[in-house]
């Protein structure tokens, strides 16, 4: 049985490790943290991911962890509304917000189930691309695959393709999850995610994960250090977003910065390694894809026939197939990041360009690489 050593236990190292012990590996996954944890905040999975947890068996996740959105109101930051969409007629598919934790645990339970060995408290040091890991204490472990799944600051990116710039944009985000209050939904319906703009940069967004919690994501340019001050000064945000403040009142400490990154390193395998997920495609979160591309490349990389020919070759096959809606992904969010599209962050409901991405179904590799120039005549521009 090939032996495959996945580095990372977020959703991305979950997902290909199913996939791979399903399709007949000896699976182990490493991760330095002493329990898969997510952190706490909120995911929208659109339909291209929800169709990945349904491939890999979920749906009863999808039903009881998750909270389907009806609506997605898009508000200025005086609270005016300025569009309404609903989901599926916007996008031709579902959105389902998660807590991260009630989208880590079943892909966990599920990789058990599968077989996949699951290490905590091990920490990657350095890989080889001849499939060697060296652990934290000096362990080594030679491998016929090594899969890095380790995020954005990836290690086995560092070790096997040298260290590359990030990309840094000029975002930075603060989330958290709040308590839903009694009277939060006025009209008792508590599927609805709302955004909040301000022309200054700042952002706020309200999206349910379930009836009791609410994911909130505050936004601001970096140069609005007032702003992305830890803990948050309410002040500061109730004044720009006068209508919010029985939300920013529920923040108290919370909350936990990141600033946006990216990564396009030349490719996405060297030798027997592997990289997926924020490893190889980090991207800013303006589309709300970052971990739904992570389980389309985590998922198309364990359901390739990776054992019947040369391994280049099916790296190489399964990079040219998927990496390119990626890309597109990638260049997307950071565009919309940047201001060099439609900064009014409503864009995955209004441009038909997202379209094949919304709609990928990744499980059986079957998406469309349309002209995006031609669908938005911006997007040449900006990319
Ligand atoms: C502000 C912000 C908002 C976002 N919003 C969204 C959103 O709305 N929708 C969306 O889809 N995505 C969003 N994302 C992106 C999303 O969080 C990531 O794309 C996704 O988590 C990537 O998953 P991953 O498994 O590749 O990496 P990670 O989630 O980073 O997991 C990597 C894992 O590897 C482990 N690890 C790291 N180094 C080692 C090592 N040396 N040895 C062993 N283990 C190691 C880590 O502990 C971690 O568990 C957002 C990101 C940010 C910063």
């Amino acid at each position: 049985m090939p032996a495959a050593e996945i580095v990372g236990g977020g959703i991305a190292g979950l997902v290909a490790s199913i996939q791979l012990a399903r399709h007949g590996w000896s699976v182990r996954l490493h991760e330095r943290s002493d329990e898969l944890r997510a952190g706490g905040n909120g995911l929208p999975i659109f339909e291209n991911g929800l169709r990945i947890l349904s491939a890999l068996g979920l749906d009863e996740a999808i039903r009881t962890r998750g909270h389907q959105l009806n609506k997605w109101i898009i508000r200025l930051s005086s609270g005016q509304t300025t569009k309404e969409y609903e989901p599926f007629a916007a996008t031709g598919g579902r959105i389902v917000m998660f807590q991260r934790q009630a989208l880590v645990d079943p892909l966990a339970e599920a990789a058990v189930k599968a077989g996949v060995r699951i290490e905590l408290g091990a920490k990657v040091v350095r890989a080889e691309r001849e499939g060697v890991l060296h652990l934290e204490g000096g362990r080594r472990i030679d491998a016929d695959l090594v899969v890095g799944a380790d995020g954005i600051n990836s290690i086995v990116r560092r070790s096997v393709a040298g260290t590359l710039p990030l990309g840094k944009h000029r975002k930075g985000a603060i989330r958290l999850l709040i308590p839903i209050h009694d009277g939060d939904f006025p009209d008792g319906n508590d599927r609805v995610a709302a955004e909040y703009n301000d022309e200054g940069g700042r952002r706020i967004g309200l999206l349910p994960c379930s009836s009791r919690t609410m994911y909130m994501i505050l936004v601001a340019l970096l140069s609005d250090s007032e702003a992305l001050k830890m803990p948050i000064d309410p002040d500061v945000w109730k004044a720009t977003f006068p209508t919010l403040g029985r939300f920013i009142d529920r923040v108290g400490t919370a909350g936990h910065y990141d600033e946006y990154h990216s990564i396009f390193p030349p490719t996405w395998h060297f030798g027997k390694c592997a990289l997926i997920g924020d490893a190889a495609h980090g991207m800013t979160p303006a589309l709300g894809q970052g971990a739904n591309s992570a389980m389309m490349t985590a998922y198309s990389l364990g359901a390739s026939d990776l054992t019947t020919g040369s391994l280049s070759d099916a790296l190489t096959a399964w990079e040219d197939k998927i990496r390119p809606l990626v890309h597109f992904t990638q260049k997307f969010a950071e565009g919309i990041t940047e201001g060099r599209l439609d900064p009014k962050n409503d864009i995955f409901f209004s441009d038909p360009a997202l379209r094949p991405l919304l709609s990928a179904d990744i499980p059986n590799m079957r998406f469309d690489m349309p002209d995006f120039a031609a669908l938005n005549p911006s997007f040449s521009n900006a990319v």
